[in-house]
C-alpha cells in the first residue's frame, strides 16, 4: 500500500485470470501493491485509469530461466535490452542465468552483477549463483550475498563452464539442503555428448541435424536420473531446465510421487517445434537441448497436463545474427531470445484450445512464484500482492518480426510466426513500464525479489561432507 493509503491505478473492465477462475473485474492498485479486487463498477473514478474492457488481466509472467549476458557479453544482451524485452513480452520477474563473464560463482562476481542489475532493470529479477567444482565452500556466501539459487551445468553450454565432478555436486546439494535453497540443473551428460560431437566432427558430420545426434535423449535420462538421486539423497530442492525430451519424464514423474521436491519447465520451442522446422532453419535453431523429432512436443504437452511439468520458461539466450549464421553447426552459437515472445505464442495456443487461460497463469506465474518462493507477492492478483500485471488482447495478433524485438539479438526463432494474441499494458509493482505495446518504463525500477523458502528438509545430515570430516572420537 502506499503510505497513505490512496489508490493510485485502477485496471478497469478486464478478465481477471487465476488458475482457477475468470472474473470480470476491477483492480485498485496503492503505490507498488494491488489495493482490491472487486466486481465491475464499485471502485470511485480517478484520474489515473486503464481500460481493461474486453481484455485479459494477468499476472505478469516469471521466468525461471535467461541469460542477460551482462557482464562480459554485452554486445549479445545487457540488463536493460534484456528487461525491456522481458517487459515488453508480459514477463515481470527474471531469474537470470550464471554463465556470464565472470561466471557469477564468486562473491565479486556476483556484486558486480546485482550492481548491473539494479541499474538497468526494468522489471523485477533473480541472480542465480553458480554450482561449479571449485566454489563449493563459498555456496553459503553466495546465499548471504542475495542469490536466489543455484545453476549447475551438469552439461556444456554457451560460455562452456564445465561440469562439476559428481562428488562436488552432491557436497553442493548438500549445503543446499540445508538452507532450503533450488538448484536448476542444466541435466545433459557431458561426456556422452562430446564424444559423439569429436568423432561426428572427424567424420565431416556439420549438418544442423549432428547437433541433435550428439545430445541423444539418454544423455538427459541419465543426468536427470542422477540430479534427482543426489536431490532425494541429501533433500536439496531441484529444478529440471528447460525439459525438450519425452524419454525422462516417467523418472520425474515417479520423484514427484515419492515426495521428491522437484520442479520441471519447459520452453514454447519444445512444445511447438520439430526436426522439420530444423531442416529449414539450421543453425538458427541449434539451442542445448536440441529441439527433438515429432512426437516429444505432444508428450510435453501432455507432461504440463499431468503435472510432471510445472511450468513455462523461455531460455532467453541472444546472439548476434552473424553468430548463429555459420554453414557448419558446430560454428553455431546455442540458443535465441524468448523472453518478448512466450506469451504471445503460448496465448496463441490458448486460443487454439491447446491449454485454458487458467492453465496458462498457473504455468507461466503461479507455478514459478510458488517454486522460488515469491508466493503470494507474486504469481496472484489479489489484495496485498505486488501489483505485476499484464493486459493481454487475446483477439488482436501480429506477425513476429526480428526488426520488432528490443533483445540486442535481432534473430529468433519465432520470426515469421503468427500470433493471435498481444500484450497491451505491462505494470511492474504498480508501475506501468509498457503501454499499449511501447515501453514507457524507466531502467532501475526492477527490483531483486523478495523471496522466502519453506522451511529446509535436509536428508541423511549424518552422512554429509560436513558429518563426516572431522575423525569419530570413541
Ligand atoms: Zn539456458
Amino acid at each position: 500500500m502506499a503510505r497513505d493509503g490512496t489508490i493510485d491505478l485502477i485496471i478497469r473492465g478486464g478478465k481477471i485470470v487465476s488458475p482457477s477462475s475468470t472474473i470480470e473485474g476491477d483492480v485498485a492498485i496503492s503505490g507498488e501493491t494491488i489495493a482490491a479486487v472487486t466486481a465491475p463498477g464499485m471502485l470511485a473514478t480517478i484520474a489515473n485509469e486503464i481500460d481493461a474492457m474486453g481484455r485479459h488481466i494477468l499476472p505478469g509472467a516469471i521466468d525461471s530461466h535467461v541469460h542477460f549476458r551482462e557482464p562480459g557479453y554485452e554486445y549479445k544482451e545487457n540488463w536493460e535490452t534484456g528487461t525491456a524485452a522481458a517487459a515488453c513480452g508480459g514477463t515481470t520477474t527474471v531469474f537470470e542465468m550464471p554463465n556470464t563473464n565472470p561466471p557469477t560463482g564468486t562473491l565479486e562476481a556476483l556484486r558486480l552483477k546485482q550492481e548491473r542489475a539494479a541499474a538497468q532493470a526494468h522489471v523485477d529479477y533473480g541472480i542465480y549463483g553458480l554450482l561449479d567444482e571449485d566454489n563449493i565452500d563459498i555456496l553459503e556466501d553466495l546465499i548471504a550475498a542475495g542469490v536466489s539459487g543455484f545453476k549447475c551445468f551438469m552439461g556444456n553450454t554457451f560460455g562452456n563452464l564445465p561440469a562439476p565432478s559428481d562428488g562436488a555436486m552432491l557436497e553442493g546439494f548438500e549445503i543446499l539442503a540445508r538452507h532450503g535453497y533450488r538448484c536448476t540443473v542444466h541435466a545433459e551428460n557431458p561426456s556422452i555428448m562430446a564424444r559423439r560431437q569429436e568423432r561426428m566432427e572427424r567424420a565431416g558430420r556439420t549438418d544442423p541435424l549432428a547437433h541433435l545426434a550428439a545430445r541423444p535423449e539418454v544423455c538427459a535420462v541419465e543426468a536427470v536420473g542422477r540430479a534427482v538421486a543426489f536431490a532425494e539423497w541429501t533433500g536439496a530442492r531441484l529444478h529440471i531446465a528447460h525439459k525438450s525430451s519425452k524419454d525422462a519424464l516417467y523418472i520425474l514423474k515417479d520423484a514427484k510421487a515419492r515426495g521428491v521436491d522437484v520442479t520441471v519447465e519447459t520452453c514454447p520451442h519444445y512444445l511447438l517445434m520439430t526436426t522439420e522446422d530444423m531442416k529449414i532453419k539450421g543453425g538458427l535453431l541449434r539451442v542445448n537441448p536440441p529441439i527433438r523429432e515429432p512426437g516429444h512436443g505432444e508428450a510435453l504437452w501432455a507432461a504440463l497436463h499431468d503435472g510432471t511439468i510445472d511450468m513455462i520458461a523461455t531460455d532467453h539466450a541472444p546472439h548476434q545474427r552473424d553468430e548463429k549464421s555459420a554453414e557448419n553447426i558446430w560454428q553455431c552459437d546455442c540458443g535465441f531470445p524468448g523472453v518478448e515472445t512466450q506469451m504471445p505464442v503460448m496465448l496463441t495456443q490458448v486460443n487454439e484450445g491447446r491449454l485454458t487461460i487458467n492453465q496458462y497463469v498457473q504455468w507461466s506465474a503461479h507455478a514459478p512464484a510458488h517454486a522460488w518462493g515469491c508466493y503470494p507477492n507474486k504469481g496472484v492478483i489479489q489484495a496485498g500482492s505486488d501489483a505485476d500485471i499484464v493486459i493481454a488482447d487475446l483477439s488482436r495478433g501480429r506477425v513476429i518480426d526480428n526488426a520488432h524485438l528490443h533483445s540486442k539479438s535481432k534473430i529468433t526463432a519465432w520470426h515469421g510466426f503468427k500470433t493471435t494474441a498481444s500484450v497491451d499494458w505491462t505494470v511492474v509493482r504498480g508501475r506501468v513500464v509498457v503501454r499499449e505495446g511501447e515501453l514507457v518504463g524507466e531502467q532501475g525500477w526492477g527490483k531483486p525479489v523478495k523471496q522466502q523458502m519453506p522451511p529446509p528438509k535436509p536428508n541423511n545430515v549424518d552422512k554429509t561432507m560436513q558429518a563426516i570430516i572431522e575423525p569419530p572420537r570413541f
